[in-house]
């Protein structure tokens, strides 16, 4: 079709919101369907949130707030940053946004445009690689590989910078594979980054609270020497299961921060405001769901380590955050497409090609544990069933 911006015409999209819907589609063909496909907590919001949620609605705050997000919020955000993560952040460096991939969106229109590169991970979450399509700069991949427990090599990553790299994008804990980037290796990063005082940095820590087995998430801004690049992603859709509420937020360098205001305000012009009160009530209300939840993540995460392990040709790493696993699957010469067609048409198995998340991913799934252990142990039956087939 002519007559459209032809960036238009590179856009990706998000695979696991397709196999959702065929998912969904075999569910109403009356479809026993597991669905491992997704990556949302299979929890509830925890009640005093969606209380402060109502609270906000029944008390008259039904118009718009300022783009960025109310004060009180944004000072939320800044307490538990820094309670967390010991960084002081100021709360006009902080934008409220409609979920996370908001500021993976604003982020890209700052930065891509035809002639910029930008190193992104490979296997990486889709929105970025979408994204920097859309704008007509260059993806280039930084390899995250199992043998390295998904994590990447710092000196590799600065090998890949040219002058025409703008931005780099970190994820961990990360999506699809779980990998936890360790400390020392930022450490080294940091360092050689400093060397680049014009190359941003989009560090994406929405699995910053979901960590394992002593592994733990060292934010990027804890590093004076190129605070002054490091954009934070984070936000509430895993950590307080609230992906349908829609709310995250970014937190971006003074020099940026109100390019990314504008389109906020030209975009979403505020989050829905109860949401935004909600948010307050997440931060600064009791934790322990969020405790709870990371710990029977844990439990099912051990489970399907161990029993994926147990079948002939699957290896699996046991990753240090998020929920998913991203085990190695060998079945003749079929590629992780089709092992993942087949697993949701004959054996009723939703997850996710590798391949979906780049080069790096193809003979790799990704299988989200945000379900329960039932279903956990019926997956693992199905796919030995396929294996053995
Ligand atoms: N970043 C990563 C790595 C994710 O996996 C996701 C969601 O799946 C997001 C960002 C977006 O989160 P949100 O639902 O808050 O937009």
């Amino acid at each position: 079709m002519d007559g459209l911006n032809k960036s238009i015409y590179d856009i990706g999209s998000d695979n696991a919101f397709s196999i959702l819907a065929r998912s969904n589609k075999l569910i109403s063909e009356g479809k026993n369907v597991i669905n491992l496909c997704i990556g949302q907590p299979d929890f509830p919001t925890p009640y005093n949130i969606i209380e402060a949620a109502c609270k906000a609605l029944k008390d008259g705050h039904h118009g718009y707030t300022s783009s960025n997000g109310l004060l009180e919020l944004r000072e939320a955000v800044s307490h538990d940053f820094k309670y967390r993560n010991d960084v002081n952040v100021d709360p006009n460096n902080i934008l409220i946004t409609p979920g996370g991939k908001a500021v993976i969106f604003y982020t890209l229109l700052m930065f891509g445009q035809p002639g910029v590169e930008i190193i992104t991970p490979d296997p990486g979450f889709m929105a970025y690689k979408s994204m920097i399509d859309y704008t007509g700069s260059k993806a280039v991949y930084l390899p995250h590989r199992m043998e390295n427990n998904f994590s990447f090599d710092a000196d590799e990553l600065l090998s890949l910078i040219t002058e025409k790299t703008k931005l780099i994008i970190f994820n961990s804990p990360g999506n699809p594979t779980g990998g936890v980037v360790p400390e020392k290796e930022f450490e080294k990063l940091a360092n050689g980054l400093a060397e680049y005082p014009d190359v941003f940095i989009l560090s994406d820590e929405i699995y910053s609270r979901i960590t394992f087995d002593g592994n733990y998430h060292k934010t990027l801004l804890s590093y004076p020497q190129i605070r002054d690049q490091v954009i934070v992603l984070d936000g509430w859709s895993k950590t307080y299961a609230m992906t349908g509420w829609r709310l995250g937020y970014g937190i971006f360098p003074e020099k940026i921060i109100s390019y990314a205001e504008k389109l906020a305000t030209n975009c979403h012009s505020c989050v829905n405001t109860s949401t935004q009160f909600a948010g307050i009530e997440a931060l600064m209300g009791p934790q322990k769901s969020v405790d709870n939840m990371i710990k029977e993540f844990d439990l099912r995460k051990n489970f399907m380590v161990k029993e994926l392990n147990l079948i002939n040709n699957i290896e699996c790493v046991a990753p240090g955050g998020a929920f998913y696993v991203f085990p190695r699957i060998r079945k003749d010469s079929y590629s992780s497409q089709h092992i993942s067609n087949e697993l949701l048409e004959k054996k009723f198995l939703a997850t996710v090609p590798g391949s979906s998340f780049g080069q790096n991913g193809e003979g790799f799934l990704r299988v989200s544990y945000a379900s329960n252990l039932e279903n956990l142990k019926r997956s693992i039956k199905l796919i030995k069933d396929f294996m053995n087939e």
